[in-house]
């Protein structure tokens, strides 16, 4: 009870709305050819699978790592097969478990410049939070446009920054019945609670950096819209609905729509700060 009473003072210190809901186990499943849904109720993690081994986006909390384990081995891949490591940004969320990840695996863990020395001092360093979480050595330093290649499938690294200074979004082609998808996985558009947008010391260029990815997510080609949150693009349901038949996550107009709602949100908070000063 007191462990208890720590870790929600620890929390709610921190700033982070972590929720122990967000680590409930999720029905892994496939969304489209070689792309799985293998994250926990909230927290995405996708494993991309290729002859050669697997790659794995978002380690979230350590506390998600065995369920993110089971849900690899539900699908009946091997969680020793993951060859590399990706993150969508250096928040506790998507990243605490990636020494986990990486002791367990092997994997190769690959992560946008601006975002690495905060993972490699285990959440220290972000201009909003004050984390903490096992350091991390990163092994492969991606820039803008970097491409992560495996068996055959190529992933893009879209630096993204605002909610993160090294956030990213991934991108890849899938290939689905004899059809090829554009597939955006989303870093994040989200202004937290708390981010200075104006005079922001810590991270000077935060505004115009938002404003720049919201350029960068509109010119994505994008079919299959997915995101570091189940909520962004609203995985439960679509879940649901898949069950149904057909495949609702590809789902051009929803992403467009996600885009624009987040870039309003963005514009209206920045207008809020700025007359606020
Ligand atoms: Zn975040």
């Amino acid at each position: 009870m007191k462990r208890i009473l720590f870790l929600l003072l620890a929390v709610s210190a921190l700033g982070m709305a972590a929720n122990p809901a967000w680590n409930q186990p999720f029905p892994p499943h496939k969304v489209i050819g070689n792309v799985y849904y293998v994250g926990t109720s909230e927290l995405s993690s996708y494993l991309i699978t290729t002859p050669q081994g697997h790659i794995l986006i978002n380690s979230s909390f350590e506390e998600s790592v065995p369920v993110i384990q089971a849900a690899v081995e539900k699908l009946g891949f091997k969680f020793s097969d993951i060859k590399i490591l990706l993150i969508s940004h250096a928040h506790d969320d998507h990243t605490a478990g990636s020494a986990l990840v990486k002791k367990l695996t092997g994997a190769r863990f690959m992560v946008m410049d601006a975002d690495v020395p905060v993972v490699e001092a285990g959440g220290q360093g972000d201009f909003n939070y004050n984390s903490h979480w096992p350091a991390t050595k990163v092994d492969r330093v991606l820039h803008d446009g970097d491409t992560v290649a495996l068996g055959g499938t190529v992933l893009t690294a879209h630096k993204t920054p605002g909610h993160t200074k090294g956030c990213t979004t991934w991108t890849m082609k899938a290939t689905d019945g004899g059809k090829s998808y554009d597939v955006v996985m989303v870093g994040s558009p989200n202004v937290n609670p708390g981010f200075k947008l104006v005079n922001n010391a810590k991270y000077p260029t935060i505004a115009e950096d938002y404003a720049k990815s919201f350029q960068v997510w509109k010119a994505l080609p994008c079919d299959v819209f997915l995101g570091a949150h189940g909520n962004y693009y609203g995985m439960q349901e679509k879940y649901k609905k898949m069950q149904a038949g057909g495949n609702p996550f590809i789902d051009p107009a929803g992403y467009r729509a996600y885009i624009a709602e987040k870039q309003q949100a963005y514009e209206a908070n920045l207008q809020r700060q700025r007359s606020a000063k």
